[in-house]
């Protein structure tokens, strides 16, 4: 039994039973050595993208018409959760089921579900969602990437960065303009299959403070040209509105994450100050480690009731941008506080990257920035005041 709350609807029998094979899986296919050589490699093996659609860890929630697991929001938590438990982070999954299967799921045509949802179901293909540009991240209005109607189709210009899955991805949602004299109108979202077309260059894999295993990337559009049916939906200039349905869900993703790394640096750190000596003494028995890890505790507990309650209000359809952001803001900032002090206790051996909390202390920088970094969820809880 966890020492944190779970989530109410880890009682049922059925998510328990899936929490427990997808755990296994992961200790199967992804024991330590296997992820160290991926986080030295800057990025996780194609094959175990299959790997883990066969296990049925990708497209949990799509429908099982299309091809999916037929589940819901509960069993990508459950997917998310495992992967950060057995320390397998760089697995984007997350990515690729929670804020990119969705799009395709909530805003495609019939006629584009049924072509892509059972690929990105069963591991054929690994998605990537490319909206930051060197020159416009916050600021998604600005992007300068267009997307023009050339005959029955779209011509695609524009350079795109920050993108995770970006090497590995075989479907990608560009974020581009149709009409760029308009603002958010004028944005529309663009399926890319970088198998089958020209004018589409993988750029840089980019070198990272943390997050090893992720080739973030940049990616270059060349007058790439893709068929009308490429548009995700059946008009052009939808593209904000399906990015600000899709967000709140993405933000909560980021919340859990936190949530659980928090979980699992101070089980780390706890055990690690109960073995540590110094001046004749575990370092548990020191009064300034205990209220460091009390401290510790009380953040990390309560964003795990918050997260959880955003959960249960996302399944509900309730959860609003507000309160995603909050779940955001306030998990990942306290996350960045509970690693740094538990980094702070394993003394000079918590800057050593052998030890896991080291990597846990860079992995956790990106959360505040990634997704809408903290000042963008200051400026959306604001705008509920
Ligand atoms: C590891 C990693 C993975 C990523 N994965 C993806 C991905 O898969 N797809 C994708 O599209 N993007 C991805 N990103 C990009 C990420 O979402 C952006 O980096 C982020 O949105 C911030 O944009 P920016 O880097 O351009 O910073 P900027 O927008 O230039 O911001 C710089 C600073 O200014 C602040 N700021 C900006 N505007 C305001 C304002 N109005 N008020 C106050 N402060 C402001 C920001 O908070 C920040 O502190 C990834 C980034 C990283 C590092």
């Amino acid at each position: 039994m966890s020492d944190f709350p779970e989530p109410a609807f880890m009682a049922d029998e059925e998510l328990r039973m899936f929490a427990d094979s997808v755990g296994k899986f992961l200790d199967r296919n992804a024991p330590p050595e296997r992820v160290a050589r991926w986080r030295a490699e800057g990025m996780v093996e194609r094959e175990f993208w299959r790997e883990a659609g066969q296990a049925g860890l990708l497209g949990v929630s799509v429908p099982e018409a299309y091809g999916g697991g037929g589940g819901d929001f509960r069993h990508d938590v459950v997917v998310a959760e495992q992967i950060i438990r057995k320390g397998v982070e760089g697995f984007a999954a997350g990515l690729h089921n929670v804020i990119i299967t969705p799009y395709i799921q909530a805003h495609g045509t019939e006629g584009q579900k049924k072509k892509w949802l059972p690929s990105l179901s069963n591991g054929e293909r690994v998605a990537a969602i490319a909206m930051s540009e060197p020159g416009a991240g916050s600021d998604l209005q600005s992007i300068r990437t267009t997307a023009i109607r050339d005959g029955n189709g779209y011509r695609i210009n524009g350079a795109k960065t920050f993108i995770s899955n970006g090497q590995v991805a075989d479907l990608i949602v560009v974020v581009a303009k149709t009409d760029p004299k308009e603002g958010a109108k004028g944005v529309s979202l663009f399926v890319v299959e970088p198998g089958e077309v020209e004018g589409f260059r993988r750029g840089a894999k980019l070198d990272k403070v943390g997050l090893d295993a992720q080739d973030t990337s940049e990616l270059f559009f060349d007058d790439l040209w893709v068929p009308a049916e490429n548009l995700l939906g059946d008009r052009e200039g939808q593209g904000f509105y399906q990015l600000m349905h899709e967000l709140p869900r993405e933000r909560l993703l980021i919340a859990l994450g936190s949530a659980v790394a928090m979980e699992r640096a101070l089980e780390e750190t706890i055990a690690y100050v109960r073995e540590r000596t110094a001046f004749g003494r575990k370092l548990i028995e020191f009064q300034n480690s205990q209220f460091v890890l009390a401290d510790c505790k009380a953040k990390a507990v309560v964003a795990r009731v918050f997260v959880n309650d955003c959960i249960e209000r996302l399944l509900k359809g309730e959860l609003d941008t507000a309160t995603a952001s909050i779940a955001k803001l306030w998990v990942t900032e306290a996350h960045g506080e509970l690693v740094d002090a538990c980094l702070q206790l394993h003394g000079g051996y918590g800057y050593i990257n052998d030890y896991p909390i080291a990597r846990m202390w860079r992995d956790a920088r990106v959360q505040r920035i990634y997704g809408g970094s903290s000042e963008i969820m200051k400026l959306l809880i604001a705008r509920s005041l």
